[in-house]
């Protein structure tokens, strides 16, 4: 029997700067072909390495600006002075083709998704201590160390808010963390209010007839 699903799910992932959201997203992103991330505009520079349309759409502010007053984003808020946004119309696209969304953003945009996407799971990502915490930013070499110090406090405040999320996973081990992300999917596939249920009886007929 084919799986029933009404249509895609939408995954929030979150957690202080540096955990290491993005070595996760793009482990899962290689791992399954069946997700697909959602790209976040921004009106920060590009490091090194990134790519405007691929980690980004980097945005002037008064792009952004503008497209806040168009109703464009499905959240945005502002983080360490730069705003952030989750552009909505491609996100409805791929969920309506019952292909699920993953998103890497901060705690006052996925507070917003959880309002306004109700089914949206949000999941929160924690780093195994603090100290490893910021060893990990100070190494990442793209921050100032005032900037650093500005994650560092945020991060701190960020996450007495794990607690509004759904499931939290600790990044230790990239392929264990990945393997635990692959069964909070899974086990949410397998949810009956994910279901169409009058699809899956007609096809157990079918079944039947067969
Ligand atoms: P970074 O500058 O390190 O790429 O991202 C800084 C923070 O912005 C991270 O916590 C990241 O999750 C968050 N972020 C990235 N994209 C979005 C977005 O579209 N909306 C919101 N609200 N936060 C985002």
């Amino acid at each position: 029997m084919i799986k029933q699903k009404k249509r895609g799910s939408l995954f929030v992932l979150s957690g202080p700067s540096g955990v290491g959201k993005n070595t996760l997203i793009d482990t899962v992103l290689k791992r399954n072909t069946d997700i697909v991330y959602s790209i976040s505009a921004t009106t920060r520079k590009p490091r090194i390495q990134e790519k405007d349309g691929v980690n980004y759409y980097f945005l002037s502010k008064e792009r952004f600006e503008q497209m806040i007053l168009e109703n464009a984003f499905l959240e945005w808020a502002e983080f360490c002075d730069n705003y952030y946004g989750t552009p909505i119309a491609p996100i409805e696209k791929t969920l309506n083709k019952g292909i699920d969304v993953i998103m890497d953003i901060e705690i006052k945009g996925a507070k917003q998704v959880a309002q306004r996407w109700p089914d949206a799971v949000l999941i929160f990502l924690i780093p195994p201590s603090i100290d490893e915490l910021a060893r990990r930013i100070k190494n990442r070499r793209t921050e100032t160390s005032e900037e650093i110090d500005a994650r560092l406090a945020q991060s701190l405040v960020e996450m007495n808010v794990g607690r509004m999320y759904d499931y939290y996973l600790v990044h230790d081990n990239t392929e264990h963390t990945v393997l635990e992300l692959e069964a909070i999917r899974l086990a949410e596939s397998l949810k009956v209010k994910r279901t169409d249920w009058d699809l899956v009886i007609d096809s157990l007929k079918g079944d039947l007839n067969a």
